[in-house]
């Protein structure tokens, strides 16, 4: 029995001096060679790296801020379609690593995004210019002048590959600035046939208290959200689209005044309503208009009917939230 016990704990001992050894064995290997990856892009392989972490971050980094090439320039990011994948390859003998080669192959298809600012007039891009303060300081300047043009002016955001030629402020100005018809038109209580309204991309996802409640013009599937992008527009989407059979009766969202009833440019056939303010509401791409510039309507009177006019690739309904000309996501009001 004694003899069985000694031979175990014998045993035992063996077996740890064995793990030891090879744990030695195993952390001297671990430390002389390092780990190195092979490298694929578009599952072709472009070399070994000795540093992962290192290399993805030069790339992350390059992808953020740029180069020396795209220093002040206006950078906004720079897009890579295709990452590479790692694979962990331990102990490879004369293998030779080349991590910036592998970083300059990465980066070479990088296409750089540029944000600034253009101002546009009714839809229109006039000037652009580096920053959004420098925008706003023309507007400003333009409204103390009392340019013609003010209400149709706004400030939109451009992500575009291409940088464009900026104009300063002084320029700027004196390139929008419009001086006001010596002869007054008629007074604010006559409206003209059609009225006017604001339809600049000057637009703002906050969810500020508009002071009514709206109800919904239609009820339909949503078709297009506030701020989509999309090839068939200039900008970011201004409105929220419902789409619906022709001809479906499109009620007030809430009670006021119809300050635009006509035909205009990409909107088609639109119906604009003051609510008072400063907010209103658009409709728009309507088939038929069944309400004139000048009267009354309440909740829920019918006013147009869906269509497909202007700027439209199918029956819908675009409606517009609008505060004093700037854009407001309808859907934090309704659907
Ligand atoms: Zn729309």
């Amino acid at each position: 029995m004694k003899k069985l016990f000694i031979r175990i704990r014998s045993l035992l001992k063996l077996f740890l001096l064995l793990s030891t050894a090879i744990l030695i064995i195993i952390s001297i290997f671990a430390i002389v060679f390092k780990p190195i990856y092979s490298v694929t892009l578009n599952g072709e392989h472009i070399g070994y790296c000795k540093d992962k972490v290192k290399l993805q971050n030069r790339i992350n980094d390059y992808m953020e801020n740029g180069d020396e090439s795209t220093y002040n320039k206006n950078l906004a990011f720079i897009s890579i379609d295709n990452m590479p994948s790692y694979k962990m390859c331990l102990l490879k003998r004369g293998i030779t690593t080349n991590d910036d080669e592998i970083f300059k192959e990465i980066v070479k298809d990088g296409v750089s995004y540029y944000k600034y600012y253009a101002i546009v007039d009714d839809d229109d891009e006039k000037v652009y210019v580096s920053t959004f303060e420098k925008a706003e300081k023309v507007i400003k300047e333009l409204k103390n002048k009392e340019s013609n043009n003010i209400k149709d002016l706004s400030i939109i955001e451009k992500y575009e590959t291409k940088l464009k030629k900026f104009t300063n402020v002084d320029k700027a100005v004196s390139k929008l600035y419009e001086r006001k018809p010596i002869v007054r038109v008629a007074s604010s209580s006559s409206y003209s046939s059609r009225g006017s309204v604001a339809t600049g991309r000057h637009m703002s996802s906050s969810k500020i208290n508009l002071g009514i409640s709206l109800s919904r013009p239609i009820s339909g599937r949503i078709s297009s959200r506030f701020g989509a992008m999309s090839r068939i527009r200039s900008g970011a989407h201004t409105g929220l689209d419902i789409s619906a059979p022709y001809g479906t009766r499109i009620k007030a969202a809430a009670a006021g005044r119809v300050v635009f009833a006509g035909y205009k440019g990409a909107y088609g056939n639109m119906i604009a309503i003051d609510h008072g303010k400063g907010v209103m509401t658009y409709y728009a791409h309507c088939s038929s208009l069944k309400a004139s510039v000048g009267t009354y309507v309440s909740q829920g009177t019918v006013i147009a009917a869906v269509g497909s006019t202007g700027n439209s690739t199918g029956n819908h309904l675009h409606l517009e939230v609008r505060v004093n000309g700037v854009a407001y996501n309808p859907q934090n009001y309704l659907y």
